[in-house]
């Protein structure tokens, strides 16, 4: 009884093994037929043996599903020096909507990480998103600017970031005074009539030349030691100008209105509430005059004044951004710290102000 108990499970297990080699044998043919090779898809697919080698090559195994039909600029991707591994299937996603793009066009938009989906591929683009003060939300303007200006990517970017492509004026908002220091004042940030600083100190003859002798406090200590260090290169620089009420102001503006016309005089002449010198925190040095450009003292703070907190605040070739003419006189304390990358990266309180604080805080 035992014997042929034990034999009948032999043939059990050896009827079960052959069902079940048989049932892999059958699974390997069924795959092999549905699923050909890789390469042989490829071949299927369009791809010539050289291109087959490229890609079987380069594409780790995960990607292989990717590929789903002929694409001439697939070779082309692989080999860009800027190709990722990690980015192919949105390569793809993206290049199935701007077939008609530079490849190389596709790749820097896509490794810039941003989804740029409803964006058409275009040289423009991929200029754009190289640019370090390159913000996403601004996408659309830049693209806007950048095919109605003739500019390179780094103005276009400088110009949109500091609201510049709308027209100066327009589309204006009260500052942030709980910036502080960095108050945005400009013409399309304004401050209300009544706003007069609370640390406001007058400076002594020491330091000053004009009848608006007053600064708000932080920003007169630091001017002083600067008065003081630029002595000891024998630079003399003295304040002709700092704080002035929304008042003088008005009769200021208006006065080069009756003048020169308010257009001509917006070039040079804030609007009350959109004067810097109302925020106690800007000066003008000396000569209130575009001689002055040309003079040594003019030359020492456009070397040394970011190292006392003070930057230049309408630098020349910039005027498109900051909406008025190169002011070689005029410095705005905006602390150590600040002025030292705006003065690095030769970029203006505007650009500083849309990348580091507005990007940085919505
Ligand atoms: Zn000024």
């Amino acid at each position: 009884m035992r014997k042929k108990k034990r034999r009948l499970k032999k043939k059990v297990y050896l009827f079960v093994f052959l069902i079940v080699c048989g049932f892999i044998l059958l699974c390997s043919i069924l795959f092999y037929k549905v699923k050909p090779s890789f390469k042989k898809r490829l071949n299927n697919l369009g791809y010539n043996s050289k291109e087959v080698s490229i890609i079987m090559e380069n594409v780790p195994k995960r990607n292989y599903k990717f590929i789903k039909k002929y694409n001439k600029d697939l070779v082309n991707l692989i080999k860009s020096k800027d190709y990722k591994d990690s980015n192919f299937k949105k390569y793809f996603d993206y290049y199935e909507k701007n077939s008609n793009s530079d490849i190389n066009d596709i790749i820097t938009i896509v490794n810039s990480g941003y989804d740029f989906m409803k964006y058409t591929a275009s040289s423009l683009l991929a200029d754009l998103v190289k640019e370090k003060y390159f913000i996403y939300d601004n996408t659309s303007r830049y693209l806007d600017y950048g095919n109605s200006h003739d500019y390179n990517s780094k103005k276009i970017v400088a110009i949109v970031n500091s609201n510049a492509d709308k027209t100066f004026y327009s589309d204006t908002k009260s500052s942030n005074l709980n910036d502080d220091n960095l108050v945005l004042v400009n013409k399309f940030n304004h401050l209300s009539d009544n706003y007069v600083p609370t640390d406001l100190v007058a400076l002594s003859s020491k330091y000053n030349s004009g009848a608006n002798n007053k600064m708000r406090k932080e920003a007169a200590d630091k001017f002083m030691e600067m008065v003081d260090g630029a002595l000891l290169d024998n630079i003399i620089l003295k304040n002709a100008s700092a704080y002035r009420s929304y008042n003088y102001q008005v009769n200021l503006y208006n006065s080069y209105v009756q003048r020169d016309g308010k257009e001509k005089a917006d070039i040079y002449s804030a609007r009350p509430g959109y004067s810097e010198h109302q925020t106690g925190l800007c000066t003008d040095i000396n000569t209130i005059n575009s001689s002055f450009a040309n003079t040594k003292e003019a030359k020492w703070l456009s070397e040394n004044a970011y190292k006392y907190g003070f930057i230049l605040r309408f630098p020349k070739g910039k005027e498109d951004i900051t909406g008025y003419k190169y002011e070689s006189w005029h410095y705005r304390y905006v602390g150590k710290k600040v002025s030292k990358i705006i003065y690095e990266n030769d970029i203006t309180l505007e650009e500083y102000y849309a990348y580091y604080m507005e990007k940085h805080t919505s």
